[in-house]
Parts: structure tokens; C-alpha cells; sequence
């Protein structure tokens, strides 16, 4: 059957309101036919109708082209939604959808969730970026945002839901002055931090030795297990992640999900959609391990002395405290630690030796070790594989170049341009 043989659709107005309806049958995948509709408010009924053509014409080329109109009620929420929840998903890492969808709860949906996605225009989305000017947000962070608002328009835009041009218009703040940088902790400071570890809670002692001499991510740290320790090297396979549970009620409509809670995680019905081949495991909640970031993540480390101690000594502390310990770094009751508790717990222990934890999360930890590799003169394609990055333009971000290091650079200087030793006695005129 052609495409033509669906009819040619028609309009109509609503009661005697200002309100017209364009109509298109369209055929569906299971053999059957939907009616696509495209709703017009226009109070003069000649302009009606002749807007009522555009539309229809509008929906029979795309029937032509066989591409299906996405519901024509799409909200700016409803349909960055939709595309998170199809297009999104399939395409990039769990970890994007669930940083797409935060940011889409977070800004996006409060200021410009309810606008009718055909109705937005260029204005709105300027006024919602001086909106988060105004209330402080860094430029990252709404550069973040707009990641996410672009994506989904370019789609839609492809698609005929808004129009093109709207999103050419778009553009991002300039960079506050003075970028804010992680500060790497000093050799004394890192000492000074484990010291207090092992006293403390031991567990953690490790974890902080993990980041700050082996340059281990946060959820790396978490993610360890005794199996991937095989001295001389200690394997990076994967990572604790926490993901967000999703919604498995239905679709959102209207606002609401057909449950009517906000969040996924009080779903009756939640769930967690994974691609197939990403071999990530449930631990607990919203808790699960997964294969590490990038193929150059996974990564063997040779042990540091440093690294090598630690583990010596805490094993036998572990076994005394758990009978069945799968990961080398725990919780308090011996359990996976939480990456973002993890990094709690870091801040408050840097603070008890009296280091500003201020721009030194535990990442800043992985920054030390970065910064350590240069102070001890690894070349750079070193730096970048004992780091995990693929590029140096990477590792670069990670590394401090201190003002003691730079004193030392100069004084390599002055040795060369000492005046050579003499040699043999001194001559006497
Ligand atoms: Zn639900």
C-alpha cells in the first residue's frame, strides 16, 4: 500500500473557538493507522485556513518522506524526555543520561519545561540564560545546561518540532575571571593525612593512599576488589557508580508521571535501563559496579612502595574486622563504599589536620599524584598512562606546576651557565 493511499487528511475548527485542528492519517508499525493532529490558534478564519494548509502540507510531506511526526503536543519537558529516554540512551554512557536528566529536573523543566515546543522561541532561552547568570551559577554549569537543551532542540529541529533557528542563536557566557583550579596537596600535607588515616578509621588510610599515589578516581577507589590486587601491579577493571532509578510506570504526561511521585527511585515500578553489553553489576540501591570509563581507564598499575605498604598492612586489619571482604576499600560496617561519602569522609579527615578542604576533593587527590609525577620528572606519555588518559592535553588539566618545582627548573639553568671547571693547576702568569 503507498503512502498515499492513508488519505489526505483535513482540518477543521473547534466549536466556534479561536482553535483549528489539521488532521493526518499516518500508518503505524503494527499495520494499523494513527491520526496525527497540529492544533492552530488564529481568531481570523481566512488566515485559518490558509495556516491550516501550511500544516497539512507540513505532515504529508513528512508521510511522504515515511518519518513519523512525534506527538504534535510536545512540551519542551515532554520532548527533552523523550529524547533523553530513546535517543540519548542509546547512544551515550549511563552516566550522560543520568547527568542529562538531572540537569533537565534542575533547570531546564522548572523555567522552560511547560513551553509548547513549537511555541519556544530564541527569548526564552535567552532570558533563562541571564536567569542563571544572575543566580551565580559558574559558566561550566550552564554550559552543562546548555549541552543538554541543544542537543535535544537539534533533534527536534531536524524533526520540525521547532525551528532551526532558535538554536543558532544560542550562546554561552564568558568564563568568570580567575579559573578556579583543584590545589594539589604538598608532599608534607599528604603524609600528614595519611597519618591521621590509620589512626582513625584504616580503611580510609588506603583509600587516600589509592588517590594520592597511584592517582586512583573516586569510584575506582570504591570499586577495587582484593582480585584485582596481583602484586607487582594492582589491575583497574571498573568502578562503583551510582545511577539513578527511572520511572517504569509509563510515560510523562501532562507534568506527572502516571504514578504520580517525582522521583524514579519511589517508583513502584522503577528500573534501570543498561545497554546490553555494559557488564555492570547491582551491589545495593542505587549502587552498582561498572567497567571503567574509557578502554585506556582499564589500566595495570605497578605498585609504589607506598601502595604496596598500605595494602600489607591494612589486609590483615580487614580480616580481623570482616569475614568476607570482596573490596579492599569499606564502609564503616564493612560494606562498598559510596563515592560520594568517600569523598566526605576525605574532606573531614584534611580538615582535622588543618588543611582547607576548599578545591581539594578527593579528584584533588588524584591531581597530587598527577602533580607528584612531574615533580619527580616522568615524561609526559608516562604521566599519561599511569593517569588513564589517552591524551596529554588531559593529564595537563591534573597537574600543578608549584613555585618550588619552578625555583628548581632555574637553578638547572644557572648550572649551565656556570663557567666550566678548570682543569689541571692553576696557571701563574
Ligand atoms: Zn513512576
Amino acid at each position: 500500500m503507498s503512502q498515499r493511499d492513508w488519505g489526505n487528511g483535513g482540518y477543521y475548527q473547534v466549536g466556534t473557538s479561536n482553535t483549528w485542528v489539521a488532521w493526518l492519517s499516518f500508518p503505524t508499525p503494527d499495520g494499523g493507522h494513527k491520526r496525527r493532529v497540529k492544533k492552530i490558534t488564529e481568531p481570523n478564519k481566512k488566515r485559518a485556513k490558509i495556516r491550516c494548509e501550511t500544516e497539512l502540507k507540513h505532515l504529508q510531506r513528512l508521510r511522504d518522506e515515511g518519518i513519523q511526526p512525534a506527538s504534535g503536543d510536545w512540551t519542551v519537558e515532554t520532548w527533552i524526555r523523550h529524547w533523553i529516554d530513546t535517543i540519548v540512551k542509546t547512544t551515550r554512557s549511563p552516566g550522560t543520561v543520568d547527568t542529562y536528566t538531572q540537569r533537565l529536573g534542575a533547570r531546564i523543566a522548572p523555567a522552560l519545561g511547560r513551553i509548547r515546543l513549537a511555541e519556544l522561541t530564541a527569548e526564552d532561552i535567552d532570558r533563562w540564560i541571564t536567569q542563571m547568570v544572575q543566580d551565580g551559577l559558574a559558566s561550566s554549569t550552564i554550559k552543562s545546561h546548555l549541552t543538554v537543551l541543544r542537543g535535544a532542540l537539534d533533534v527536534a529541529a531536524k524533526r520540525g518540532h521547532v525551528e532551526a533557528r532558535i538554536i543558532q542563536g544560542i550562546a554561552a557566557p564568558r568564563q568568570a575571571r580567575g579559573t578556579i583550579r583543584k590545589l594539589p596537596l604538598t608532599l608534607e600535607q599528604a603524609d600528614a593525612v595519611l597519618d591521621y588515616a590509620w589512626d582513625a578509621h584504616p580503611a580510609l588510610a588506603v583509600a587516600w593512599t589509592l588517590g594520592l599515589w597511584a592517582g586512583f578516581r573516586e569510584g575506582e577507589i570504591a570499586g577495587l576488589r582484593w582480585t584485582d590486587v596481583t602484586p607487582p601491579t594492582v589491575k583497574i577493571r571498573g568502578q562503583i557508580r551510582r545511577y539513578t532509578w527511572e520511572h517504569g510506570c509509563g510515560e510523562f504526561t501532562n507534568g506527572r508521571w502516571p504514578c504520580c511521585r517525582r522521583r524514579g527511585a519511589s517508583c513502584p515500578r522503577r528500573y534501570r535501563f543498561l545497554p546490553p553489553d555494559y557488564d555492570a553489576v547491582h551491589i545495593r540501591g542505587g549502587l552498582w559496579w561498572a567497567p571503567t570509563k574509557t578502554v585506556n581507564s582499564n589500566r595495570d598499575l605497578p605498585m609504589s612502595v607506598k601502595v604496596q605498604e598500605a595494602l600489607v598492612r591494612w589486609w590483615p586489619i580487614q580480616r580481623q574486622l570482616w569475614d568476607d571482604p570482596t573490596w579492599v576499600v569499606t564502609d564503616p560496617k564493612g560494606q562498598c563504599a559510596i563515592p560520594a561519602k568517600l569523598n566526605d569522609w576525605w574532606k573531614k579527615d584534611l580538615a582535622a589536620v588543618g588543611i582547607d578542604p576548599a578545591r581539594r576533593s578527593l579528584h584533588a587527590a588524584r591531581g597530587s599524584f598527577a602533580t607528584f609525577l612531574l615533580e619527580a620528572g616522568v615524561d609526559q606519555p608516562t604521566q599519561v598512562g599511569l593517569m588513564g588518559h589517552s591524551k596529554y592535553q588531559t593529564t595537563e588539566l591534573y597537574i600543578t606546576v608549584r613555585d618550588e618545582h619552578m625555583a628548581e627548573a632555574m637553578s638547572k639553568v644557572d648550572q649551565l651557565a656556570k663557567p666550566p671547571a678548570q682543569i689541571g693547576p692553576p696557571t701563574t702568569p
